[in-house]
């Protein structure tokens, strides 16, 4: 089957935003109305914090959030799981607070941006002046020149809403996103309430991929199971795809609005869990036993003899022995999370491979001080790092791009918050001690300031360095 084939473009997600009372709520009603006149899937009757439609025969999703002021805040973290903005302006009330509040974070998020001018049927409008308002917050309507479209509605007399939904479907035809119901699961979260029976209810639009019952999802490092799938009426489905809102029973803990969900495919593949440097590798070991735990292989048994007896005695050897190190050896530092340190013993490439694909370090010496000092100031500078390094936020490398020369990381945000600027540690070896920074970070193809966990961003380095796919990066504020 050519996967290519079944690539299509992907539904646009859309959000209404603007103040209070500028008839977000009842434009959001009037929408959803228009698709059960045209009778496409028979009545859309739940309020699951999302719901689509369908018009001129192609999909349009709605994020649709409770409107009262408590749920303002949630709408505005919406805009990240958008791909579309609607503001909404009361054309006889203006531009407000709020309004303003909601252009700062659409232009922060670089959305395309859609105004629409409510409540026309009223009296008393202001249009002219909301026009030139709109220029002083730099908000460029296409009749001045600029890029955002104007759409006059009234939501009551259900008038304009079909200009508005041809409007959306011409915004996304210039910049749509395309998807095929075989990439890797992502799925953005839009609303989340615990239910007295049912629990944890998490409802998420599909971004990319498909979302099936029984499949086992990553949120925050833990895994769940998929138990039920429930659409925007109401009906329990086997399957949700790219543009789908969709409600998911199966969490055991309520997520934040903007998480991002993965299945656990993707992390399990791409992604070896050991950590990455020496000093890691110590620091996990030491957790649990207080000890350094390491693996010893010497070309013969006097100079084992003689490492052992000069290692610091916090050092545990897990295990040592005579000879060339091997797939055994590599399997072992990988359980026991121990480097391997090699004095005069080859490593042959197969075994070599084998242990940078399980993240195993594997360290050769030919002077017994060589290892010993190295091993000693590992310990040394492991023990002033973790006093000084506060991890801010921790990030696993699942793709990796190269765009115009540079490289680029694809990254899963697992803790914390990656930040632009942050300094970081990545990959495997000992540091080189050289600084390395985050020098860009896009979400959605868009720059932004920071990546919180559960997202997924893309990270450029200064300097350009060589991270693998796995790589676990660690962000130093
Ligand atoms: P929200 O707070 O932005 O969600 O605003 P609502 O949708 O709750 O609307 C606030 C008030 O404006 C309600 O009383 C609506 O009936 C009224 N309203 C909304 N849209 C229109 C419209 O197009 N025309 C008229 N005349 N009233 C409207």
């Amino acid at each position: 089957m050519d996967k290519k084939k079944q690539e299509k473009i992907r539904p646009p997600t859309v959000t209404l935003m603007g103040h209070v009372d500028h008839g977000k709520t009842t434009l959001l009603d009037a929408i959803r109305k228009t698709n059960i006149v045209a009778g496409e899937h028979g009545g859309i009757t739940q309020h699951i914090g999302a719901y689509q439609i369908t018009f001129n025969k192609s999909p349009i999703t709605f994020i649709d959030t409770p409107g009262h002021a408590a749920f303002e805040k949630m709408r505005s973290r919406g805009v990240d799981a958008a791909d579309i903005v609607i503001l909404v302006i009361a054309a006889n009330d203006g531009v407000k607070p709020q309004t303003r509040e909601a252009i700062k974070h659409i232009k922060k998020a670089q959305k395309p941006l859609i105004v629409a001018l409510t409540k026309v049927d009223l009296p008393n409008l202001i249009t002219e002046r909301i026009k030139k308002d709109l220029q002083k917050d730099e908000v460029l309507l296409e009749e001045f020149g600029g890029d955002v479209p104007l759409v006059e509605v009234s939501a009551s007399k259900n008038k304009g809403i079909d200009d508005l939904l041809e409007m959306v479907q011409l915004v996304w035809q210039i910049s749509p996103e395309t998807s095929f119901p075989h990439d890797f699961l992502e799925a953005v979260v839009v609303e989340a309430f615990l239910d007295k029976n049912r629990g944890p209810v998490v409802t998420a639009i599909v971004k990319k991929g498909t979302l099936k019952i029984g499949q086992k999802l990553t949120v925050d490092d833990e895994t769940i199971g998929v138990k039920a799938l429930i659409n925007d009426r109401g009906e329990n489905i086997n399957e949700a795809l790219p543009g789908d809102p969709v409600e998911i029973l199966g969490f055991k803990k309520l997520l934040g609005v903007g998480s991002i969900v993965h299945d656990t495919n993707i992390l399990e593949s791409s992604i070896v869990q050991p950590p990455a440097t020496l000093a890691e590798i110590i620091a996990k070991s030491q957790l649990a036993s207080d000890r350094f735990k390491i693996i010893i292989k010497a070309d013969v048994v006097g100079s084992l003899d003689a490492i052992v007896a000069n290692l610091p005695e916090r050092i545990l050897i897990v295990s040592s022995g005579i000879g060339e190190i091997n797939s055994t050896d590599i399997s072992f530092a990988k359980v026991a999370s121990a480097p391997i340190l090699a004095f005069n013993v080859k490593v042959n490439p197969s075994v070599r491979s084998q242990a940078d694909r399980e993240r195993v370090v594997i360290k050769s010496y030919r002077v017994i001080y060589d290892l010993l000092t190295e091993i000693e100031e590992v310990t040394e500078s492991f023990e002033t790092a973790k006093q000084k390094q506060k991890i801010t936020g921790q990030a696993k490398i699942v793709a990796e791009f190269d765009i115009e020369g540079k490289k680029i990381a694809g990254v899963v945000v697992t803790s914390g918050k990656l930040k632009l600027g942050d300094r970081i540690t990545i990959g495997s070896g000992l540091n080189s001690g050289e600084e390395i920074k985050i020098s860009s970070l896009k979400k959605y193809k868009k720059e932004v300031e920071f990546a919180s966990q559960g997202q997924e961003c893309g990270i450029g380095f200064t300097p350009n360095i060589d991270f693998k796919v796995g790589d676990i990066i660690e962000s130093l504020g």
